[in-house]
């Protein structure tokens, strides 16, 4: 991916860059690790959102991924992590990382895991997201708050926190995302599925051919820039008040309670350390 404006030495996880006029492309730039989100590649990637809501000549916000998979969710070797909470200014006011127990991982769960991407949800202008390959559990979370997804033939996506033992995801967008019947069955298998089904359950706009997908995505986002940012911005908002008045705010936060909820059961009954890294044993059942 080549643009007219490139700043990947700013950042050490993701790639800012203005390919066209009006459209601002954030690509994320860890494929030798199937760009798995450490605290500071999500940082980075808020940082970048935040550039370009403040940038008056951006008018659109295009989020690729390097390599051949999207995302291969949380990093779960992210050995930085504390040091990632003390660099960047928090987005929320829970604070108390370090606390022990139930108190300092949720604490740190809704700073990165609900609070970014609400927050990235809430961006005033429109954003795309140009997924391909693998697009798996925390992936989710970076592509689910963006207004538009549109995913290469070849790309998959999986929604896995049952396989740890966990009820679903911290940005528990699921319903929305693929529809109630389809949420289910896609919670309780933690299955693959296809582009083309995420096309069919809403969760995706458009399918496009894998090489093709940065040009289409691309175009599409200069063609929605010659449009008014105003009205493009009340639009957006106009759908996203509708979208939370059929429930979703409220919604949002019983899945996150569940998931700690989640968490707290496989403390209790496993004695997993108060560290965030999980195990795939938790999400089996007694034999
Ligand atoms: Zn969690």
């Amino acid at each position: 991916m080549t643009g007219t404006e490139t700043s990947a030495t700013e950042y050490d996880s993701i790639v800012y860059e203005v390919p066209v006029p009006k459209v601002a492309r954030i690509v994320v730039n860890r494929p030798d690790k199937r760009n798995a989100q450490s605290y500071r590649m999500l940082y980075e990637l808020n940082q970048a959102f935040d550039r370009a809501a403040q940038d008056d000549e951006v008018s659109v916000i295009v989020l690729a991924a390097a390599g051949p998979d999207f995302s291969s969710g949380h990093d779960l070797k992210d050995t930085e992590r504390m040091e990632a909470l003390e660099e960047f200014d928090t987005v929320g006011t829970w604070c108390g990382f370090g606390c022990a127990g139930a108190e300092g991982r949720m604490a740190i769960e809704e700073e990165l895991y609900l609070g970014l991407s609400e927050r990235w949800r809430n961006i005033a202008k429109p954003t795309i997201a140009a997924v391909q390959g693998r697009c798996i559990a925390g992936g989710m979370q970076i592509i689910w708050p963006m207004d538009l997804i549109i995913a290469a033939d070849d790309a998959s996506f999986k929604i896995n926190p049952m396989e740890m033992g966990v009820a679903c995801a911290e940005f528990f967008h699921e319903p929305w995302e693929l529809g109630v019947r389809k949420a289910k069955e896609m919670l309780f298998t933690a299955d693959f599925f296809s582009a083309e089904e995420a096309r069919q359950f809403g969760m995706v706009n458009r399918v496009v051919p894998a090489d093709e997908l940065q040009d289409y995505t691309l175009a599409l986002a200069e063609r929605i820039s010659r449009m008014q940012l105003f009205a493009l911005k009340l639009a957006k908002g106009a759908v996203n008040s509708a979208q939370d008045r059929m429930g979703r705010h409220d919604s949002l936060q019983v899945g996150f309670a569940y998931h700690q909820l989640s968490h707290s059961h496989n403390q209790e009954l496993f004695g997993i350390p108060a560290d965030p890294t999980f195990m795939k044993a938790w999400g089996r059942a007694p034999q």
